[in-house]
């Protein structure tokens, strides 16, 4: 059997994003990049984009791992919970 790659098995996984609410709410205006750069590197569905000095976020895609929460200690990452029932990842490979 071919080992699958990360992509390959992220992209088998199902979003049943709620696109009106996040479940994340973050500070867009935040400045500080030493902060935005650990949600950029942690990030594994590239939640956070960092564009002409610009903080941006979208929760499509995030695969709730908490990792920006974390990282975050309330300072860019103000609210954290999980997605109503019903809504947000299921994954089918691990
Ligand atoms: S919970 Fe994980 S996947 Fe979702 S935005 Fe945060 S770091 Fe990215």
């Amino acid at each position: 059997m071919k080992k699958m790659s990360i992509d390959d098995k992220l992209g088998l996984d199902l979003f049943h994003t709620d696109e009106e609410e996040s479940h994340i709410q973050v500070d867009l205006g935040c400045t500080d990049e030493a902060e935005i750069k650990k949600l950029l590197l942690a990030c594994p569905a590239e939640c956070y984009k960092y564009i002409g000095g610009k903080l941006s976020f979208s929760h499509l895609g995030c695969l709730e791992c908490g990792t920006c929460r974390v990282l975050s200690h309330g300072r860019i990452v103000k609210e954290w919970r999980h997605p109503q029932s019903g809504v947000g990842v299921t994954f089918r490979q691990g």
